[in-house]
């Protein structure tokens, strides 16, 4: 039945899947490369079927009730003053009640505490090397342990370990976004709470996240740039190369930057998309971003990750444990709303490459016009596929 799965990656998409595969009755590992549970990033959302899984994990409670309140961002000059607002929660209209929005920490935090009973955790490890054959997959591990296993599923985010060693090198399937983001904690006292507060300047923002629910705050920072060369696990690297983007910028970036530069949490990645015309080989499969990072400027990355793990241990189950008919029904229930996620990008609105443009989001954003814009676009878009029942063993 193919019952011994190994998860790389103890982020959102990993310990979902690993839920639903002990609940269909596998018997899930994962391996996570950090030592402990990642805490860092901002805001995640949670929107329309992902809310769906939530519920029928029972986490949504726990969820709703640690949820941040943020109403919106406010656009600010180098003087601190508001020059222009825009209203989330009228974006959103309809959908606001249906919609959570949570720390990503705190996700990953419910997501590991409901799970850590039935899914057998090891931290501080990665997979070095993978070899299939007709009866399973026989892993090594970086700090030297081999052992076998039925299936292996790759949750390891944009920079998947799993989809390199199984589908080829990173570069045939990212996407660059033209950007460079990063995140770390705030003081909190620099912003406004309840708000995202937002400093540009052209192909650069900075920005202080500040939720009612929490006692700390988050800074952003996103700049324009070209493809930057540079190892995306050395982290001092990340930081100079933050710290040369914002070098000179007024209103609060200095203070921030110090915050985020001493900061344990620090977070940094270019925007860039996975998109891949399969995400299975063989005995393998991808699920949340490791298959298709939509990026955080699509903000859709921890709602594909529960639909997608949700879809891809139930088809598992269905299938009486058959890969092969498993992921082409996890990948064919899935792929539309990824797609759709994909093509739905906010970046020239939160930071616009010239002055003209900055005036121009502005101005907009004291329009009644982008709620009106939202709604189209909502109406427009293709209808993702219902949410299958999955019989629970
Ligand atoms: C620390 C952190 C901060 C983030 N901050 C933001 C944010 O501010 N805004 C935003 O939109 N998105 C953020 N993200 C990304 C966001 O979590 C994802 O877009 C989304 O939730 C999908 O999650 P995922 O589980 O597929 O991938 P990810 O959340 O990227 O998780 C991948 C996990 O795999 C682990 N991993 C990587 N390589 C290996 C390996 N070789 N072996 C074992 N484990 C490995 C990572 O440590 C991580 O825990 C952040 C991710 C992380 C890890």
């Amino acid at each position: 039945m193919n019952r011994r799965i190994l998860i790389s990656g103890a982020s959102i998409a990993g310990p979902t899947v690993a839920f639903w595969l002990a609940r269909h009755g596998f018997a899930p590992t994962v391996v996570e490369r950090a030592p402990r549970l990642r805490e860092g990033g901002n805001g995640v959302d949670l929107r329309g079927q992902a809310v769906d899984v939530a519920e029928r994990m029972g986490i949504m409670s726990q969820t709703r009730a640690v949820a941040a309140d943020v109403l919106g961002m406010s656009f600010v000059n180098a003087a601190n003053r508001s020059v222009a607002r825009i209203d989330m929660q009228a974006i959103r209209g309809g959908v606001a009640g249906t919609e959570v929005e949570i720390m990503r920490g705190d996700l990953a935090a419910i997501l590991y505490e409901t799970t850590k009973d039935d899914v057998e955790y090891i931290f501080g490890d990665s997979i070095r090397t993978m070899e299939q054959d007709d009866n399973g997959v026989t892993v090594t591990f970086e700090h030297g342990r081999m052992r076998r296993f039925d299936l292996v599923v790759g949750a390891d985010g944009t920079h998947s370990t799993v989809r390199h060693l199984a589908f080829g090198p990173e570069p045939e399937f990212l996407t660059h976004l033209g950007h460079y983001f990063a995140s770390a904690n705030a003081d909190p006292g620099l912003g406004e709470q309840r708000w995202v507060t937002l400093y540009n300047q052209p192909g650069r923002v900075a920005g202080i996240y500040r939720s009612g629910t929490h006692a700390g705050a988050k800074v952003n920072f996103l700049f324009r740039s070209r493809p930057l060369t540079y190892d995306h696990r050395d982290v001092e690297q990340q930081k100079r190369l933050l710290s040369e983007a914002f070098a000179g910028l007024p209103w609060v970036v200095p203070e921030l930057l110090a915050g985020a530069l001493a900061d344990p949490d620090f977070y940094f990645d270019a925007l860039s998309q996975v998109r891949m015309g399969s995400w299975s080989s063989g005995r393998v499969a991808l699920v949340g971003d490791a298959a298709h990072c939509a990026s955080p400027a699509a903000g859709a990355g921890a709602t594909l990750s529960l639909i997608g793990a949700y879809r891809l241990a139930g088809e598992l189950s269905s299938a009486g444990g058959d890969h092969r008919i498993a992921f082409r029904r996890y990948e064919q229930g899935h792929r539309k709303m990824v797609e759709r996620s994909q093509s739905s990008l906010f970046i020239g609105m939160i930071a616009p490459k010239s002055r003209p443009g900055i005036w121009a989001r502005n101005t907009m954003a004291q329009l009644p016009l982008l709620a009106a814009m939202a709604a189209v676009e909502r109406r427009l878009q293709p209808r993702a596929l219902p949410l299958p029942d999955y019989e629970l063993s």
